[in-house]
């Protein structure tokens, strides 16, 4: 299966319904999906404001136009803690940071997504703290991904060579012959987290027809699809494919910092 596979690593579970998708080439399949449908995909336009009359949304605000509708979807990622702010509210997500290197096109070494069993750990933990596992990825397009990081250092843009370094050293540890392919690129980007380590997925509390799609930390892009049918079944007031009650926003009703419950920074 993996014949690149260190040989000091003796045992290995096998996931046979893992699959791949690009996330860029998603995204502008969904944007040419709802043009299909008659929608309009409106960019470079920034919400400053969530406008609400009694309790209930009323519309919002860009820096470019007005836009009014008594339903607002925040699907802002890791800064939907901003948008919640600007409506009155509270959500307590905070940026994951993550980094990511990428080799040239290898074709032929790495078949699927191998990961060390500390991936799971590093994912469920609350620290803040640098934390790493080697994640090692083999693309369609041959380039090999390798990660993972994890840390709770606010926006902090900077790469920060000794990380890459060992992300590096990890996945040459798991797949030796990636001493010899050479690296083409690296990225990070800050994964949107809540404390509870659940994405928030509904009304919110304080404010009505606000909803919040969002908080998905490492994992919104395979859990898209699912969330859009809960999101969607929950505004359309149809009977939810499962229990939403876990991912509800209003479980941090009562837990803004200032009334002084401590949560993610
Ligand atoms: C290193 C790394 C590896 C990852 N690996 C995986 C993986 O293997 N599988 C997986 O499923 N997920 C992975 N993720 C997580 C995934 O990328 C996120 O969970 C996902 O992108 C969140 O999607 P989203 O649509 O909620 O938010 P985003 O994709 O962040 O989109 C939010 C959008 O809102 C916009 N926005 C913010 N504020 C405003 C405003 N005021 N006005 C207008 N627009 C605004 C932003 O510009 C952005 O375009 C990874 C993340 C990182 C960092």
């Amino acid at each position: 299966m993996e014949p690149h596979i260190s040989p000091t690593i003796e045992y290995g579970v096998y996931y046979p319904q893992d699959a791949q998708c690009q996330p860029m080439l998603a995204a502008a399949q969904m944007i040419r999906a709802v043009k299909q449908r008659g929608g309009k995909f409106i960019q470079g336009e920034n919400v400053i404001a969530i406008n609400s009359k009694n309790g209930q949304v009323t519309g919002l605000t860009t820096n470019k136009n007005a836009y009014a509708s008594p339903i607002v979807l925040n699907a802002t990622g890791t800064w939907a803690g901003d948008i919640a702010k600007l409506a009155g509210s509270y959500l307590p997500i905070a940026p994951r940071r993550g980094f990511i290197l990428v080799t040239v096109p290898a074709p032929e070494l790495i078949f699927h997504k191998v990961y060390d069993a500390d991936y799971v750990a590093n994912i469920a933990s609350g620290e803040a703290d640098l934390q790493s596992s080697a994640v090692v990825e083999g693309t369609a397009s041959g380039t090999i991904l390798i990660g993972a990081s994890r840390e709770r250092v606010g926006f902090k843009s900077e790469f920060e060579i000794p990380i890459l370094r060992q992300l590096a050293r990890q996945a040459i540890s798991v797949f030796p012959i990636l001493k010899e392919v050479q690296l083409l690129r690296a990225y990070r980007g800050f994964r949107p987290y809540a404390p509870d380590h659940l994405p928030v997925i509904g009304e919110d509390g304080n404010i009505s027809g606000l909803w919040h799609a969002a908080g998905h930390e490492g994992a919104g892009i395979v859990l898209a699809p699912a969330t859009a049918e809960l999101i969607t079944a929950e505004i359309l007031g149809k009977t939810p494919f499962m229990d939403p009650t876990p991912f509800s926003p209003k479980r941090f009703m009562n837990q803004d910092p200032s009334a002084g419950v401590h949560v993610a920074s």
